[in-house]
Protein backbone atom coordinates (compact mmCIF):
# COMPACT_ATOMS: atom_id res chain seq x y z
CA UNK A 1 0.00 0.00 0.00
CA UNK A 2 1.47 3.26 -1.15
CA UNK A 3 2.66 5.51 2.01
CA UNK A 4 0.28 8.57 2.90
CA UNK A 5 1.81 12.16 2.54
CA UNK A 6 1.07 15.84 3.03
CA UNK A 7 2.70 18.39 1.25
CA UNK A 8 1.61 21.94 2.41
CA UNK A 9 3.20 23.89 -0.59
CA UNK A 10 2.11 24.01 -4.00
CA UNK A 11 4.96 21.72 -5.72
CA UNK A 12 5.43 21.47 -9.62
CA UNK A 13 3.63 19.05 -11.22
CA UNK A 14 6.91 17.10 -11.83
CA UNK A 15 7.95 16.66 -8.29
CA UNK A 16 4.13 15.74 -7.28
CA UNK A 17 4.68 12.99 -9.88
CA UNK A 18 8.09 12.18 -8.42
CA UNK A 19 5.96 11.56 -5.15
CA UNK A 20 2.96 10.01 -6.62
CA UNK A 21 5.06 6.99 -8.31
CA UNK A 22 5.63 6.25 -4.48
CA UNK A 23 2.70 7.18 -2.22
CA UNK A 24 -0.63 9.05 -2.22
CA UNK A 25 -0.12 12.60 -1.60
CA UNK A 26 -2.17 14.78 -0.22
CA UNK A 27 -1.29 18.18 -1.86
CA UNK A 28 -1.99 21.74 -0.71
CA UNK A 29 -2.60 23.10 -4.30
CA UNK A 30 -3.03 26.96 -3.00
CA UNK A 31 -0.61 29.45 -3.36
CA UNK A 32 -1.24 30.17 -0.06
CA UNK A 33 0.04 28.67 3.71
CA UNK A 34 -2.58 26.32 4.72
CA UNK A 35 -3.98 27.44 8.27
CA UNK A 36 -3.19 25.81 11.63
CA UNK A 37 -6.63 24.13 11.73
CA UNK A 38 -6.53 22.69 7.82
CA UNK A 39 -3.00 21.57 8.58
CA UNK A 40 -3.92 19.95 11.76
CA UNK A 41 -6.89 18.14 10.41
CA UNK A 42 -4.73 16.73 7.21
CA UNK A 43 -1.37 15.69 8.68
CA UNK A 44 -4.26 13.16 10.70
CA UNK A 45 -2.76 9.82 9.53
CA UNK A 46 0.48 10.91 7.14
CA UNK A 47 3.37 8.92 7.19
CA UNK A 48 5.18 11.77 5.45
CA UNK A 49 5.46 15.26 5.41
CA UNK A 50 7.21 18.27 3.04
CA UNK A 51 6.48 21.06 5.49
CA UNK A 52 6.67 24.65 4.36
CA UNK A 53 9.38 27.41 6.73
CA UNK A 54 5.79 29.05 7.42
CA UNK A 55 4.56 25.96 8.88
CA UNK A 56 4.53 25.19 12.82
CA UNK A 57 5.75 21.64 13.21
CA UNK A 58 5.48 20.96 16.95
CA UNK A 59 4.66 18.44 19.17
CA UNK A 60 1.13 18.96 18.89
CA UNK A 61 0.91 18.35 15.38
CA UNK A 62 3.09 14.88 15.51
CA UNK A 63 0.81 13.51 17.93
CA UNK A 64 -1.80 14.17 15.13
CA UNK A 65 0.06 11.92 13.03
CA UNK A 66 1.91 8.44 15.33
CA UNK A 67 2.81 7.33 12.23
CA UNK A 68 4.70 10.57 10.71
CA UNK A 69 8.47 8.47 9.55
CA UNK A 70 10.02 11.43 7.39
CA UNK A 71 9.99 15.68 7.70
CA UNK A 72 11.56 16.94 4.63
CA UNK A 73 11.55 20.56 5.41
CA UNK A 74 11.21 23.07 2.15
CA UNK A 75 14.26 25.07 3.31
CA UNK A 76 17.64 25.41 4.90
CA UNK A 77 16.18 26.95 7.67
CA UNK A 78 13.89 24.29 9.96
CA UNK A 79 13.61 26.41 13.26
CA UNK A 80 9.75 25.47 12.04
CA UNK A 81 9.95 22.00 13.03
CA UNK A 82 10.27 21.02 16.64
CA UNK A 83 13.47 18.87 16.13
CA UNK A 84 14.14 17.84 19.53
CA UNK A 85 10.01 16.63 19.49
CA UNK A 86 10.98 14.64 16.07
CA UNK A 87 14.28 12.90 17.41
CA UNK A 88 12.43 11.91 20.76
CA UNK A 89 9.49 10.57 18.63
CA UNK A 90 12.22 9.07 16.49
CA UNK A 91 11.49 10.94 13.17
CA UNK A 92 14.13 11.56 11.14
CA UNK A 93 14.02 15.42 10.17
CA UNK A 94 15.65 17.27 6.30
CA UNK A 95 16.28 20.25 4.72
CA UNK A 96 17.41 21.89 1.86
CA UNK A 97 20.98 23.22 2.45
CA UNK A 98 23.67 24.36 -0.73
CA UNK A 99 21.19 24.54 -3.21
CA UNK A 100 19.87 28.16 -2.17
CA UNK A 101 23.42 29.23 -0.97
CA UNK A 102 23.83 31.30 -3.90
CA UNK A 103 20.81 32.45 -4.70
CA UNK A 104 20.78 34.35 -0.95
CA UNK A 105 23.98 35.57 -1.01
CA UNK A 106 23.11 37.50 -4.48
CA UNK A 107 20.55 38.78 -2.59
CA UNK A 108 22.19 39.81 0.40
CA UNK A 109 24.38 41.69 -2.22
CA UNK A 110 21.12 43.33 -4.02
CA UNK A 111 20.30 44.69 -0.74
CA UNK A 112 23.56 45.92 0.34
CA UNK A 113 23.96 48.07 -2.91
CA UNK A 114 20.20 48.86 -2.86
CA UNK A 115 20.45 50.38 0.63
CA UNK A 116 23.86 52.21 0.08
CA UNK A 117 22.91 53.14 -3.28
CA UNK A 118 19.25 54.22 -2.61
CA UNK A 119 18.00 52.23 -5.62
CA UNK A 120 14.53 51.72 -4.45
CA UNK A 121 14.26 55.26 -3.45
CA UNK A 122 15.37 56.26 -6.58
CA UNK A 123 13.19 54.42 -8.85
CA UNK A 124 9.96 56.00 -6.29
CA UNK A 125 11.42 59.57 -7.42
CA UNK A 126 11.77 58.90 -11.25
CA UNK A 127 7.85 56.98 -11.29
CA UNK A 128 6.40 59.68 -9.07
CA UNK A 129 8.27 62.50 -11.81
CA UNK A 130 10.04 64.00 -9.12
CA UNK A 131 13.50 63.38 -11.35
CA UNK A 132 13.88 67.18 -12.75
CA UNK A 133 17.80 67.50 -13.30
CA UNK A 134 21.00 65.93 -12.84
CA UNK A 135 22.68 68.07 -10.16
CA UNK A 136 26.64 66.56 -8.50
CA UNK A 137 25.33 67.12 -5.08
CA UNK A 138 21.86 66.06 -4.96
CA UNK A 139 20.41 62.28 -4.23
CA UNK A 140 23.45 60.51 -3.03
CA UNK A 141 24.44 57.45 -1.49
CA UNK A 142 27.25 55.77 -0.08
CA UNK A 143 29.89 53.62 -1.43
CA UNK A 144 29.92 49.67 -1.56
CA UNK A 145 33.41 49.22 -3.11
CA UNK A 146 36.66 49.08 0.04
CA UNK A 147 33.85 49.52 2.20
CA UNK A 148 34.22 47.07 5.51
CA UNK A 149 31.90 44.01 5.15
CA UNK A 150 30.60 42.43 8.88
CA UNK A 151 29.26 38.63 8.30
CA UNK A 152 27.60 37.60 11.07
CA UNK A 153 27.43 33.77 10.88
CA UNK A 154 30.26 32.59 7.95
CA UNK A 155 28.39 29.23 6.88
CA UNK A 156 27.56 28.26 3.40
CA UNK A 157 25.80 31.56 3.14
CA UNK A 158 28.39 33.67 4.75
CA UNK A 159 31.05 32.24 3.01
CA UNK A 160 29.28 32.99 -0.46
CA UNK A 161 28.33 36.81 0.83
CA UNK A 162 32.47 36.77 1.65
CA UNK A 163 33.24 35.49 -1.86
CA UNK A 164 30.86 38.10 -3.90
CA UNK A 165 33.21 40.79 -1.65
CA UNK A 166 36.43 39.98 -2.94
CA UNK A 167 35.10 41.65 -6.74
CA UNK A 168 34.18 44.49 -4.38
CA UNK A 169 37.89 44.89 -2.73
CA UNK A 170 35.85 44.95 0.50
CA UNK A 171 37.83 43.93 3.67
CA UNK A 172 35.90 41.28 5.70
CA UNK A 173 35.40 40.35 9.25
CA UNK A 174 33.38 37.84 10.54
CA UNK A 175 32.16 36.51 13.62
CA UNK A 176 31.05 32.53 14.30
CA UNK A 177 30.50 30.69 16.74
CA UNK A 178 33.22 28.63 15.99
CA UNK A 179 36.58 30.27 14.28
CA UNK A 180 37.97 28.89 10.92
CA UNK A 181 41.72 27.61 11.02
CA UNK A 182 44.08 30.16 9.62
CA UNK A 183 44.17 28.20 6.37
CA UNK A 184 39.96 28.84 6.03
CA UNK A 185 40.73 32.34 6.79
CA UNK A 186 43.28 33.11 4.23
CA UNK A 187 41.59 31.61 1.26
CA UNK A 188 38.12 33.50 1.90
CA UNK A 189 40.08 36.86 2.91
CA UNK A 190 38.20 36.84 6.23
CA UNK A 191 39.38 38.33 9.57
CA UNK A 192 37.33 37.09 12.82
CA UNK A 193 36.29 39.51 15.13
CA UNK A 194 33.88 39.25 18.28
CA UNK A 195 30.69 40.23 17.69
CA UNK A 196 31.00 43.69 19.48
CA UNK A 197 33.80 44.63 17.11
CA UNK A 198 32.50 43.62 14.70
CA UNK A 199 29.52 45.81 14.58
CA UNK A 200 31.82 48.42 16.06
CA UNK A 201 34.20 48.30 13.14
CA UNK A 202 31.71 47.13 9.55
CA UNK A 203 30.45 49.54 7.21
CA UNK A 204 27.49 47.04 6.35
CA UNK A 205 26.90 44.17 8.78
CA UNK A 206 25.04 40.95 7.25
CA UNK A 207 23.38 38.56 9.06
CA UNK A 208 23.27 34.62 7.87
CA UNK A 209 22.91 32.79 11.60
CA UNK A 210 20.14 30.17 11.87
CA UNK A 211 17.52 31.08 13.92
CA UNK A 212 17.58 29.43 17.67
CA UNK A 213 17.38 30.20 21.10
CA UNK A 214 20.58 31.76 21.21
CA UNK A 215 20.63 34.09 18.47
CA UNK A 216 17.16 35.13 18.81
CA UNK A 217 17.98 39.36 19.03
CA UNK A 218 21.26 38.48 18.79
CA UNK A 219 20.76 41.65 17.01
CA UNK A 220 19.39 43.97 20.00
CA UNK A 221 19.25 47.69 21.11
CA UNK A 222 22.71 47.55 22.58
CA UNK A 223 24.04 45.34 19.64
CA UNK A 224 22.32 48.62 17.21
CA UNK A 225 24.06 50.77 19.51
CA UNK A 226 27.54 49.51 18.71
CA UNK A 227 27.24 50.21 15.44
CA UNK A 228 28.75 53.31 13.20
CA UNK A 229 26.06 56.48 12.07
CA UNK A 230 26.88 55.64 8.89
CA UNK A 231 26.55 51.65 9.00
CA UNK A 232 23.88 49.76 7.13
CA UNK A 233 22.14 46.34 8.41
CA UNK A 234 21.24 43.66 6.15
CA UNK A 235 19.27 40.73 7.09
CA UNK A 236 18.71 37.79 5.15
CA UNK A 237 18.80 35.31 7.88
CA UNK A 238 15.41 35.01 9.77
CA UNK A 239 13.47 38.00 11.08
CA UNK A 240 13.63 37.26 15.22
CA UNK A 241 17.65 37.33 14.91
CA UNK A 242 17.03 40.97 14.88
CA UNK A 243 14.89 43.13 17.44
CA UNK A 244 12.83 44.59 14.94
CA UNK A 245 11.03 47.32 16.76
CA UNK A 246 14.54 48.20 18.84
CA UNK A 247 16.09 48.54 14.93
CA UNK A 248 12.96 51.07 14.16
CA UNK A 249 13.81 53.10 17.03
CA UNK A 250 17.69 52.94 15.92
CA UNK A 251 16.93 54.37 12.21
CA UNK A 252 14.41 56.77 13.03
CA UNK A 253 17.28 58.43 15.56
CA UNK A 254 19.95 58.40 12.96
CA UNK A 255 21.81 55.80 15.36
CA UNK A 256 22.66 53.77 11.92
CA UNK A 257 22.22 54.70 8.01
CA UNK A 258 19.89 52.22 6.90
CA UNK A 259 18.53 48.38 6.41
CA UNK A 260 17.90 46.09 4.00
CA UNK A 261 15.41 43.07 4.94
CA UNK A 262 14.14 40.11 3.46
CA UNK A 263 12.96 38.26 6.88
CA UNK A 264 10.81 40.38 9.76
CA UNK A 265 10.17 39.13 13.20
CA UNK A 266 6.75 38.61 12.92
CA UNK A 267 6.13 37.52 9.27
CA UNK A 268 4.26 39.11 7.56
CA UNK A 269 3.43 41.83 9.91
CA UNK A 270 6.40 44.50 10.10
CA UNK A 271 7.25 46.11 13.49
CA UNK A 272 4.85 49.69 13.54
CA UNK A 273 6.98 52.43 11.81
CA UNK A 274 9.42 50.32 9.83
CA UNK A 275 7.22 50.74 5.94
CA UNK A 276 7.45 54.61 6.85
CA UNK A 277 11.10 54.46 6.89
CA UNK A 278 12.91 55.78 3.44
CA UNK A 279 16.33 54.44 4.31
CA UNK A 280 14.81 50.32 4.89
CA UNK A 281 14.43 48.55 1.79
CA UNK A 282 12.08 45.66 2.52
CA UNK A 283 12.04 42.50 0.55
CA UNK A 284 9.44 39.82 1.03
CA UNK A 285 11.49 36.87 2.04
CA UNK A 286 12.67 35.82 -1.24
CA UNK A 287 16.13 34.77 0.00
CA UNK A 288 15.72 31.86 -2.50
CA UNK A 289 13.24 32.95 -4.45
CA UNK A 290 14.61 32.44 -8.31
CA UNK A 291 12.71 29.58 -10.24
CA UNK A 292 15.88 27.56 -10.62
CA UNK A 293 16.86 27.43 -6.95
CA UNK A 294 13.16 26.64 -5.87
CA UNK A 295 13.13 23.74 -8.38
CA UNK A 296 16.12 22.26 -6.79
CA UNK A 297 14.61 22.76 -3.35
CA UNK A 298 11.98 21.15 -4.37
CA UNK A 299 14.12 18.57 -6.00
CA UNK A 300 16.10 17.94 -2.79
CA UNK A 301 12.88 17.73 -0.58
CA UNK A 302 11.14 14.71 -2.48
CA UNK A 303 14.48 12.92 -2.68
CA UNK A 304 14.57 12.99 1.10
CA UNK A 305 11.18 12.42 1.80
CA UNK A 306 10.96 9.59 -0.33
CA UNK A 307 14.65 8.18 1.15
CA UNK A 308 13.01 8.50 4.55
CA UNK A 309 9.87 6.49 3.70
CA UNK A 310 11.97 4.18 1.79
CA UNK A 311 13.54 3.42 6.28
CA UNK A 312 16.76 4.82 4.22
CA UNK A 313 18.85 7.55 5.33
CA UNK A 314 17.82 10.79 4.13
CA UNK A 315 20.62 12.62 2.24
CA UNK A 316 20.15 15.71 4.17
CA UNK A 317 19.22 14.73 7.91
CA UNK A 318 19.44 17.53 10.17
CA UNK A 319 18.95 15.22 13.30
CA UNK A 320 20.97 11.97 13.32
CA UNK A 321 20.45 11.39 17.00
P1 LIG B 1 24.95 27.20 7.76
O1 LIG B 1 25.87 26.75 6.67
O2 LIG B 1 24.56 26.24 8.82
O3 LIG B 1 25.64 28.49 8.43
C1 LIG B 1 25.22 29.05 9.61
C2 LIG B 1 26.43 29.67 10.32
O4 LIG B 1 25.97 30.34 11.50
C3 LIG B 1 27.46 28.63 10.76
O5 LIG B 1 28.73 29.09 10.40
C4 LIG B 1 27.30 28.58 12.26
O6 LIG B 1 28.48 28.36 13.00
C5 LIG B 1 26.84 29.97 12.57
N1 LIG B 1 26.13 30.01 13.85
C6 LIG B 1 25.17 29.18 14.30
N2 LIG B 1 24.77 29.55 15.52
C7 LIG B 1 25.50 30.62 15.85
C8 LIG B 1 25.56 31.44 17.00
N3 LIG B 1 24.78 31.19 18.05
N4 LIG B 1 26.44 32.48 16.99
C9 LIG B 1 27.24 32.69 15.93
N5 LIG B 1 27.24 31.93 14.81
C10 LIG B 1 26.38 30.93 14.78
O7 LIG B 1 23.61 27.77 7.17
P2 LIG B 1 23.36 28.50 5.75
O8 LIG B 1 23.03 27.49 4.72
O9 LIG B 1 24.47 29.44 5.51
O10 LIG B 1 22.01 29.29 6.11
C11 LIG B 1 21.98 30.25 7.15
C12 LIG B 1 20.57 30.68 7.45
O11 LIG B 1 20.09 31.52 6.42
C13 LIG B 1 19.53 29.54 7.49
O12 LIG B 1 19.49 28.91 8.74
C14 LIG B 1 18.22 30.26 7.19
O13 LIG B 1 17.56 30.62 8.37
C15 LIG B 1 18.67 31.51 6.43
N6 LIG B 1 18.19 31.52 5.05
C16 LIG B 1 17.30 32.48 4.67
C17 LIG B 1 16.86 32.52 3.37
C18 LIG B 1 15.88 33.56 2.91
O14 LIG B 1 15.02 33.26 2.10
N7 LIG B 1 16.00 34.80 3.34
C19 LIG B 1 17.30 31.56 2.43
C20 LIG B 1 18.21 30.61 2.86
C21 LIG B 1 18.65 30.60 4.17
P3 LIG B 1 29.17 26.91 13.14
O15 LIG B 1 30.11 26.87 11.99
O16 LIG B 1 29.86 26.98 14.46
O17 LIG B 1 28.06 25.90 13.09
Amino acid sequence: MKKKVLVTLNLQKEHLDRLAGECEVDCNSQDRPMDRKDFLERIAGKEGLLPSITDAVDAQAMDRAPGLRMIANFGVGFNNIDVAAATARRIPVSNTPGVLTDATADLAFALILAVNRRIVEGDRMVREGRFRFWAPFLFLGRDVSRKTLGIVGLGRIGRAVARRARGFDMPVLYSNRSRLSPEEEAELGVSFRTLPDLLAEADIVSLHVPLSPETRHLIDREALGRMKPSAVLVNTARGPVVDEAALVAVLRAGGIAGAGLDVYEDEPLLAPGLADLENVVLLPHVGSGTWETRMKMADMAVTNLLAGLRGERPPNLVNPD
